[in-house]
């Protein structure tokens, strides 16, 4: 059985790697849109064959509650908008799939999973590197001590923004916060699973270049963990410098991928000389398609929702640093949110 996926959002992300993607999973696939603007229904509508009966407009979305050809509803909309997207199409009685960052507030994150244990469905982030071969083996190699203890692990995630300063990611409102809310995330990722564990402390500095592009967001931010083996953690990130890479160093070596966190292929290489190769598949469809096996089989979900709100319990504990002046932030995270 193939699982009927409804794109909620047709900006650059569903264009470009979502609906591509969804050609070329074999458990889903794309039944539905969910769109504001007239025109890209009919133009997707011809593109990707979708029936009139599965398009929706944001308005009479809830209507979706009613059609049998749409298992999951993918929400890629502006990041304040996330949360009340994901509680109507649980409401809906779809399983979600809530775009990264989860949303702009632990809140919201908690609402998120309330709605969906509410309705039993099943509820996962668009981590799209959790089903990713290069980070897979980064994630074993952690686990397996294959170079021992972790002791430290370094995480780098940006771009220069140089665009329309118009963006909805300059946008507070809708982004809920710059670099780190957009590409901070990835940072936070890769340092938990470039290490095995969630941090118990973070600091955090804000760095600003250009305040006349970025008058509403953070543009660069610096933040140093500690971790409960007694490792430590940096990690950058950034919309003023393209940065894309992790780092975790053992007592008896290290492991490296760069690029890290892009569409890939990434690239890895470790300290015996060995070099980490993967033939390449899109993210995008190993993802869903992961999402819709756990759907189908109850086989692992490897970003539920602990995942997507346990990054935001760091993302506000790290502005709270940077309010505070860098003061350390305690976090009681446990295991919150760890996948193996
Ligand atoms: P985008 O600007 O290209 O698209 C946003 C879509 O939302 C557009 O179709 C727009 O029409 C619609 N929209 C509805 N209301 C809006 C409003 N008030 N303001 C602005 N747009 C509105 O953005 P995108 O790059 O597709 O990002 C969408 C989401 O996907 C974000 O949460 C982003 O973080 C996430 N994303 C994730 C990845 C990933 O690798 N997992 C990559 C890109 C984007």
């Amino acid at each position: 059985k193939s699982l009927g996926v409804a794109l909620v959002g047709l900006g650059s992300y569903s264009r470009g790697q979502l609906a591509p993607g969804l050609l070329e999973t074999e458990h889903c696939h794309l039944a539905g849109i969910v769109t504001g603007t007239p025109a890209k229904a009919e133009s997707w509508s011809k593109k990707y064959n979708i029936d009139k009966e599965n398009i929706y407009n944001y308005e009479n979305f809830d209507q979706i509650a009613s059609n049998k050809n749409i298992d999951i509803v993918y929400v890629v909309l502006p990041n304040a908008m996330h949360a009340d997207f994901c509680i109507r199409a649980a409401k809906a009685g779809k399983h979600v799939i809530c775009e990264k960052p989860m949303a702009i507030s632990v809140a919201e994150c908690d609402a998120i999973i309330a709605a969906c244990n509410k309705a039993n469905v099943k509820l996962s982030v668009g981590y799209r590197l959790q089903s990713e071969p290069y980070t897979l083996e980064v994630k074993r190699i952690v686990r397996e001590k294959v170079f021992g203890e972790l002791r430290y692990v370094s995480a780098d995630a940006g771009y220069n923004s140089r665009g329309n300063p118009d963006q909805w990611r300059l946008n507070y409102a809708l982004s809920g916060g710059g670099a780190l809310m957009n590409m901070g995330v990835y940072a936070i990722q890769s340092a938990i699973y470039g290490s095995g564990q969630n941090p118990t402390s973070v600091s955090a500095q804000e760095f600003s270049t250009r305040p006349e592009y970025f008058k509403d967001t953070d543009e660069a931010i610096a933040a140093q963990f500690e971790f409960p083996s007694g490792a430590v953690g940096n990690i950058f990130t950034s919309h003023n410098a393209n940065v894309n890479r992790l780092y975790s160093a053992f007592d008896k070596g290290w492991v490296e991928l760069n690029p890290a966190n892009n569409y890939g292929p990434l690239s890895g290489r470790r300290s015996d000389g060995e070099i980490i190769k993967f033939p390449h598949k899109r993210q995008q469809s190993l993802q869903m398609d992961d999402f819709a096996k756990h759907i189908l089989t109850g086989s692992l979900n490897r970003a539920p929702g602990e995942m997507g709100k346990r990054d935001m319990i760091i993302v506000e504990a790290i502005y709270e640093s940077i309010k505070k002046n860098g003061v350390k932030i305690d976090l009681n995270l446990g295991r919150l949110g760890i996948v193996e």
